[in-house]
């Protein structure tokens, strides 16, 4: 089995020195796979997120204990702009686009930060509008007046734009139709078999995500409980019950 690309092993984190969000989340995210978090609302999935992309001193958070490991470096202490340099791009929850600047210029923002060439800006731009037409159809509107479909595709290409190695996503569905949210997760399958890019994503929409994942990770207030190939997790009745409510088995069976 392939080295590990990213892991977590035993990850403790608080808010404000003493609001416990986590207290032992392990995992494990090997290349080219598409890695879903999973949990309830309040469960630790965005916080898992941050702490891995070290965003939780902007939020007085800190990881207190365990180890965060990327392609063989621990990055406990390695600053959000040295990991995206790394290759570990965060889309953060929200689709969060500048609204006044244009689609184009909210991608070109992504490859700023690595000393790219006017070309190689021009080359990676070509390529998100091919993992995303409809963003080429619509490259000078600003960021703002798009739909909520077309501002997630735009958040993800600014990050695609970083020619990451990892990709961290926050609940890429939240707030969309269900055909754009299947549209989303069909991308990011098809990056991750062909160009054999790595995801993590966080997703509440568990029927969906397991739907694209390969392996899947279930967190309980704070701590990883189950993993495991997601093909086996959506067969399992038993967890769907007691983690998501009946409404998964349902979904999943849909959208088989
Ligand atoms: P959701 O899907 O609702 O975002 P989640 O699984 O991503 O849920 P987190 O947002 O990581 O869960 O929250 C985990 C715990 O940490 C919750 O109890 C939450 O109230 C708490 N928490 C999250 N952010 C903060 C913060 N900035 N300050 C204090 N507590 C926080």
């Amino acid at each position: 089995m392939s080295a590990p690309l990213l892991s977590l092993d035993g990850v403790e984190a608080v808010y404000q020195h003493s609001i416990r969000a986590l207290h032992g989340v392990s995992l494990t995210v090997r290349p080219g796979q598409v890695h879903a978090l999973l949990g309830a609302n309040g469960a630790g999935k965005s916080t898992t997120l941050k702490a891995v992309s070290n965003l939780l001193p902007a939020e007085r958070g800190q990881v207190t204990a365990g180890r965060i490991v990327f392609d063989g470096i621990d990055v406990g202490r390695t600053s959000p702009a040295d990991l995206v340099r790394l290759g570990l791009v965060q889309v953060l929850e929200g689709r969060h686009c500048f609204p006044s600047l244009s689609i184009e210029e909210n991608l070109v923002t992504g490859g700023l930060g690595r000393d790219a060439s006017r070309a190689e800006l021009k080359a990676d731009l070509q390529r998100v509008y091919e993992v995303f037409p409809r963003l080429k159809d619509k490259r000078h509107l600003r960021a703002g007046l798009t739909s909520g479909g077309e501002q997630q595709m735009t958040a993800i290409g600014r990050a695609l734009m970083s020619r990451p190695r990892l990709l961290v996503l926050d609940e890429p569905s939240m707030g969309l139709a269900p055909l754009v949210v299947q549209e989303i997760f069909r991308t990011l399958k098809r990056l991750s078999q062909h160009e054999g890019l790595s995801i993590l994503v966080a997703e509440q929409n568990s029927a969906v995500a397991l739907q694209y994942a390969d392996y899947a990770t279930l967190l309980d207030t704070g701590a990883s409980v189950l993993e495991g190939p997601a093909e086996q997790l959506r067969r399992r009745s038993d967890i769907q019950e007691s983690y998501f409510g009946e409404g998964l088995s349902k979904k999943t069976a849909h959208a088989a």
